[in-house]
């Protein structure tokens, strides 16, 4: 379904109601990544260039007790937004009341400001976490149209998203939620084919529906990272004390008969004797592991098993690391499957979960990928072909 966007709306003089995903890790008070923050600017740029008053709002971690709010607010961010835009950005920090609106209606065109941490309502009976009619009715009665640009948040059904949107009339993407919603959604439901989805990563568990989704929609499903483990147990290998799922085993099997010819599973292994950072003991294929070992990392016969079906992809879709890539020692395969997506040439090339955008960013694959989710549970979501809230309440063309 095609939704409005920020370029359909007359902007000048107008109160824009901007909901962005600014939840950033912060340690000792330091953003350590403002990756979301830096994506965001596109949309706030054109709606100042518009001239229009920019009223920006985001969650930030979860704010469960009064102590939590010193440590949850968003004044750190708002500085950081501040030198990113070089525009002055007002900090209002409440979330409700007198003096935020106050500071709206003395905003003139092309000037911006930003409210308060949208969970600190979560301290009043989870306002905004559940939804709370009063309080999204409340936010939409502060502007006269309203700009989502959350997409890490599209997922979930908030009042600072769906509240809002369900409360006035023009509520459009912004560049970044329209851009994650060309690249993800033009891949799983209308991809180029040959159509190749990596999925790697901790769980089976965590990653059912996007396996039995991405089985359906892809040409060739590429499976690494811990998962693989119980797929070669369901194969009746001995996988030494590698990561695995007993209760998942069934529905590993019946995948594999259903997605026969279409599944590759790695064929060589890192292997070691211990979870810790150390060289692997040796590497081969899964008849070679030795009592209490365990794969970290799929090996380079893998590697290059899995370089060649990606070779002549249209399209790649991927989530999940193949190893312990937070680990020196086996983050080889993780690397090689960014450098494969790196190495094509005239494909679109997509990286959706947390982890995943992480490591294809720390190893510096950002510009050779053409498109790294911001979202990590709301892309993981968008891949299970889920319908996402935040995005399902926007005005349509
Ligand atoms: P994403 O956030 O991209 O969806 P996940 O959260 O599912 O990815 O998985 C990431 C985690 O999987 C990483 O912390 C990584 O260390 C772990 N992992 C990958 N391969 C293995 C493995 N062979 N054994 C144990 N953990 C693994
Ligand atoms: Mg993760």
């Amino acid at each position: 379904m095609a939704k409005k966007t920020v370029r359909d709306l007359k902007l000048k003089g107008k109160k824009v109601l901007v909901r962005v995903d600014f939840n950033v890790p912060i340690q000792n008070g330091n953003i350590t990544d403002d990756n979301r923050i830096v994506q965001a600017i596109p949309t706030l740029k054109y709606i100042l260039d518009q001239g229009g008053r920019a009223i920006v709002f985001s969650h930030l971690g979860r704010v469960k007790t009064e102590e939590d709010k010193a440590s949850k607010s968003l004044k750190v961010v708002s500085e950081r937004l501040e030198e990113l835009l070089g525009k002055e950005v007002k900090f209002v920090p409440v979330t409700r009341g007198s003096e935020l609106e106050v500071a709206i209606s003395n905003l003139k065109d092309g000037e911006i400001l930003m409210f308060e941490n949208t969970r600190f309502e979560d301290l009043d009976g989870n306002k905004e976490s559940k939804n709370n009619p009063e309080l999204g009715k409340y936010w939409a009665s502060l502007g006269d149209v309203f700009v989502n640009d959350a997409f890490g948040t599209a997922h979930r059904a908030h009042a600072s998203n769906v509240g809002i949107a369900s409360n006035i009339k023009d509520s459009v993407a912004g560049f970044l939620l329209e851009k994650e919603i060309k690249f993800i959604g033009g891949a799983v439901d209308n991809p180029k084919r040959p159509f190749v989805a990596i999925l790697g990563g901790a769980k089976v568990s965590d990653k059912i529906s996007v396996i039995e989704n991405l089985l359906e929609k892809a040409d060739k499903v590429i499976i690494g990272g811990g998962m693989a483990y119980t797929f070669l147990n369901a194969q009746g290998y001995d996988i030494g004390t590698s990561l695995f799922e007993a209760d998942k085993v069934e529905l590993a099997k019946n995948l594999l008969e259903k997605g026969k010819g279409k599944i590759i599973l790695p064929v060589d292994f890192a292997f070691t004797d211990k979870f810790e950072d150390k060289a692997p003991t040796h590497v081969g294929p899964i008849t070679d592991i030795k009592e209490g070992e365990m794969s970290l990392d799929i090996g380079p016969k893998t590697l290059e098993l899995f370089a060649k079906e990606i070779k002549n992809a249209k399209t790649v879709v991927w989530n999940g690391p193949m190893g312990v890539f937070e680990m020196d020692n086996y983050r080889k395969g993780t690397i090689g499957v960014c450098e494969a997506l790196a190495n094509l040439k005239d494909a679109i090339t997509i990286v959706g979960g947390g982890d995943s955008a992480a490591a294809a960013i720390q190893f510096g694959y950002e510009d050779k990928i053409t498109h790294i989710s911001t979202g990590g549970g709301a892309s993981l979501e968008y891949l299970e072909g889920k319908v996402l809230p935040g995005v399902a309440a926007l005005s349509d063309k």
